[in-house]
């Protein structure tokens, strides 16, 4: 079969085409980024007017790039066997863009509907040019709106362990970089220039790392960053940013290591996943290989480019909806909240 996967949950337009073994023909991602950067944040009305304006050329694009890889002169709606797009969690009037699109897609050529929640395509996102991704897993969320640690039993089965009960952990990246004046997204330039400054210079708090449980807190870190910012400048001295990146950089990973850690022991699963934007931190990733090779436990991590949003790992939940027969009304909406445990 092939199916047809649209993403547009935040600030990317996005669209996939999947075959019956799971390759991706065709996986286009259309950024909003400087749309919303001068805002410093994503602006709900301004995401929502833009994936108006995006989705039908990255449609076509996504058909042109997958009749290319099959060698064929085109690709239209009628040779898919499937219309899926995320349904939720996520900005809701950027979603139901995407949703209402597909739904019409799906209806006007007579295909079957399938809706796909979001947290569990960044969990699918490892299948991405990994083969042998198979449960049980425990997995790390790590993205804009969600920090969670999965117990993944199977496909579709799913046990949150833990989550925070304040800020994500991309969230926290992007409020540092506010408060340093490094515009927005904060995790890619964050990540830069801790990648100059020495983690331990400054002992920001780990929280909750020894609450015995699997929950996250990050927002006192946030607090304790711009505290110390604010002290440097009443001091007359210009904060360090490298200095300052690399060491919350440093008290995030920390806690999310241990805590996962603590994961992989309650579950005694064999196989670590990780997901979300924030999985595209280089030191982020360099801790958890030596985390899981210590413990002798597998490592898989979605390639740089799907760990952020991306309809190519919508795609691949679609694919296994489909070959359970699990299809959507057209009367499904899109949603701001939904559970991971039921995803469907
Ligand atoms: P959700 O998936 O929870 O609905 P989202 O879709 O907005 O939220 P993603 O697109 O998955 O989130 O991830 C975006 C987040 O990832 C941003 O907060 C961004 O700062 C962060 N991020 C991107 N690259 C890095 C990096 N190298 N280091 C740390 N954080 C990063
Ligand atoms: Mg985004
Ligand atoms: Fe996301």
């Amino acid at each position: 079969p092939l199916i047809f996967a649209i993403e547009s949950s935040c600030d990317e337009t996005a669209a996939a085409i999947v075959d019956g073994e799971g390759n991706l023909l065709a996986d286009v991602v259309a950024s909003q980024i400087d749309f919303h950067s001068r805002f410093g944040g994503v602006v709900p009305e301004i995401a929502s007017r833009k994936h108006i304006e995006a989705i039908c050329g990255v449609c076509e694009e996504c058909f042109s790039v997958a009749a290319g890889n099959l060698g064929r002169t085109g690709l239209s709606w009628s040779d898919m066997d499937a219309v899926s797009v995320t349904y939720a969690p996520g900005l809701v009037g950027a979603l139901v863009v995407g949703v209402a699109f597909a739904k019409g897609a799906a209806w006007a050529a007579g295909k079957p509907f399938i809706g796909v929640n979001h947290l569990e395509g960044h969990l699918y996102a490892n299948k991405i040019g990994a083969t042998d991704v198979e449960p049980p897993m425990v997995a790390s969320l790590v993205s804009g709106g969600n920090t969670l640690l999965v117990h993944v039993r199977g496909w579709g089965d799913y046990r949150v362990l833990g989550s925070t009960i304040d800020d994500a952990v991309g969230e926290a990246f992007d409020k540092v970089a506010k408060a340093l004046g490094l515009g927005y997204p904060g995790g890619p330039v964050i990540s830069k220039f801790a990648a100059k400054g020495d983690p331990s210079a400054i002992a920001f708090p780990r929280a909750m790392m020894h609450s015995g449980d699997l929950r996250f807190s990050l927002s006192g870190l946030k607090t304790a960053v711009v505290s110390h910012i604010n002290a440097e400048r009443a001091a007359g001295r210009e904060p360090n940013v490298p200095d300052i990146a690399a060491s919350f950089q440093q008290a995030v990973i920390d806690v999310q290591v241990a805590k996962s850690a603590a994961a992989l022991d309650e579950t005694g699963a064999p196989l670590f996943c990780l997901g979300g934007g924030v999985a595209a931190n280089p030191a982020l990733r360099a801790a958890y290989e030596k985390m899981c090779s210590e413990r002798s436990v597998r490592l898989i991590m979605p390639p740089l480019r799907s760990c952020g949003d991306n309809a190519g790992m919508i795609a691949l939940v679609a694919l296994d909806r489909y070959r359970d027969g699990r299809f959507f009304g057209l009367d499904a909406d899109a949603r701001a909240r939904t559970d991971l445990e039921q995803p469907y």
